[in-house]
């Protein structure tokens, strides 16, 4: 079966979205195309505005649609306790459990090479800045402990010991990024209480 040029377009654009593969990409076009005009100008609608409004926080990179982001522009802040996450659901979920008063940097995804994704991709180089310029004094690394994220993490840890920071690590063993956002506010807090600082042990 084939589509026309715009359908096609479409239907390419749509399997950008994480979990969606040709067969999905092509309901969705055609349940937008042939039966829910409403929908598809309401969700083109709702793109184009969050386009037009959302940016990065140039200090955290968490999305936003101020100068800066809440947490950022919150003075009681903890600007000395930096936690590291891999995505703004990450970030929510530890806000959710409301026992962290520190800052965030929001990587939007851990070190790839095969999907092209360096350190320049995660802004980690943004990252060391703000350790220096806010008198960081502890980075709390909120990811996830599968395979995904470790390259990320001993990266970000062979930089971080530079600059004289006490790093240390969520216990996360159960939870995959991206699922803080649905975990119990219990786990999330625990894991905050059992936070283990990280040795240099992966020289
Ligand atoms: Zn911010």
């Amino acid at each position: 079966m084939s589509y026309t040029p715009a359908t096609e377009e479409l239907i390419r654009a749509l399997q950008a979205l994480p979990g969606v593969g040709t067969r999905s990409a092509q309901r969705m076009a055609l349940q937008l195309l042939e039966r829910d005009a409403d929908a598809a100008t309401r969700l083109n609608e709702a793109l184009a505005s969050a386009l037009q409004k959302v940016r990065k926080c140039p200090t955290c990179r968490t999305l936003t649609e101020s100068e800066l982001c809440g947490v950022c522009a919150d003075e009681q802040r903890d600007a000395a306790t930096l936690c590291v996450v891999a995505n703004d659901a990450d970030k929510a979920g530890i806000e959710m459990s409301g026992r962290y008063r520190g800052r965030y940097f929001v990587l939007h995804g851990v070190l790839s090479p095969i999907d092209g994704v360096g350190p320049e991709q995660l802004g980690v180089f943004d990252l060391l800045d703000q350790v220096k310029t806010h008198a960081v004094t502890e980075v709390i690394l909120a990811l996830d402990e599968q395979l995904e994220a470790e390259a990320t993490v001993h990266y970000l840890t062979e930089h971080l010991k530079q600059l004289s920071v006490t790093i240390s690590r969520l216990p996360f063993t159960h939870l995959k990024s991206g699922a803080l956002d649905q975990a119990d506010s219990r786990v999330i807090a625990n894991a905050l209480a059992a936070k283990q600082e990280i040795g240099f042990e992966l020289d």
